[in-house]
């Protein structure tokens, strides 16, 4: 079974039919130990997609604040090997990048070939907060919807394997963690009034978020809800849908390195033939 919802096609879901809570039923130490197993998994599937070089990853995290961004990166590209694998911060654009479409920036970050790249939040930020604060007038937010699934088109036409993961949390859960980043000190340097005041706009959010994965769910480019008040569910989840979406090419790319390991000892062979005397 599937721990994220995976979400593909034109539909009208409401985040509130999805709960943030969910654990399928597992226990804290027995999602940990398949998580474990799901990036043993994934490290050796890294591996091929660098070695065969024929796709790229591109990993889009977005979430309320709290709602695991960070903790995601950490737990399940952490183990990765960061030759090929890194992560993009998405800001308040500077002004140079606000002197250009808003895509230009999401652009010049996209993987090289073979790569993974996670986004920390993303291009959605152009449709969620730019939104939500009347950043931009809404003839220009509201067009952005199809921009986003032309250009996602164009990274998938070029060999890009996309996820998109929204990490659902509750309101409840988001206050139990702000409330937490003002007692650990070691989370502190997170603490911001913004968050809180963000929190006033929950309503206007949630209705940004489900336009978002709403007319932005594509087969090539699908949205997972996740739910995420647990973290380490959370961390299964996007393990798993990691894990499942690269699984498919396994046996292609093994194949593909097979015979490019025959073509170069056919090379080898042929060299020493001709060098017989000194090799
Ligand atoms: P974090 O991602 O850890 O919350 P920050 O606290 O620096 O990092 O927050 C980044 C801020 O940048 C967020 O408030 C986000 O909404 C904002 N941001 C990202 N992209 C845009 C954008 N295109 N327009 C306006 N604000 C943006």
């Amino acid at each position: 079974m599937s721990y994220a919802h995976r979400l593909e096609g034109k539909r009208r879901l409401r985040l509130k039919d999805f709960d943030a809570g969910e654990d399928a039923g597992l226990k804290r130490g027995e999602a940990e130990e398949k998580t474990a197993r799901l990036i043993e998994e994934l490290v050796e599937l890294q591996e091929l997609l660098y070695a065969v070089q024929m796709q790229s990853v591109l990993v889009i995290l977005q979430g309320r604040d709290t709602s695991g961004k960070d903790g995601t990166i950490r737990h399940v590209a952490g183990p990765l090997n960061s030759q090929s694998c890194s992560v993009a911060s998405f800001k308040v654009p500077t002004d140079e990048e606000l002197a250009h479409d808003f895509l230009w920036r999401v652009h010049a970050q996209t993987p090289l070939t073979g790569n993974i790249k996670i986004f920390n939040r993303s291009h959605y930020e152009d449709v969620l907060v730019v939104r939500v604060h009347e950043l931009a007038p809404r003839e220009v937010w509201s067009s952005r919807y199809e921009h986003i699934n032309a250009f996602e088109r164009l990274l998938a036409d070029s060999s890009t394997i996309i996820l998109k993961f929204c990490l659902h949390i509750s309101k409840d859960e988001q206050k139990k963690r702000l409330l937490n980043r003002e007692t650990d000190p070691i989370k502190s340097w997170k603490l911001s009034v913004g968050d809180w005041k963000e929190r006033e706009y929950w309503d206007g959010y949630t209705k940004a978020y489900e336009d978002a994965i709403n007319r932005c769910s594509t087969k090539h480019a699908p949205w997972f809800i996740v739910p995420a008040d647990k973290k380490w569910f959370r961390n299964l989840a996007v393990a798993e849908t990691l894990r499942d979406a690269l699984m498919p090419y396994r046996e292609r790319w093994l194949e593909k390195l097979e015979e490019v390991g025959r073509e170069r000892k056919k090379e080898i062979e042929g060299y020493r033939q001709g060098h017989n005397h000194s090799v």
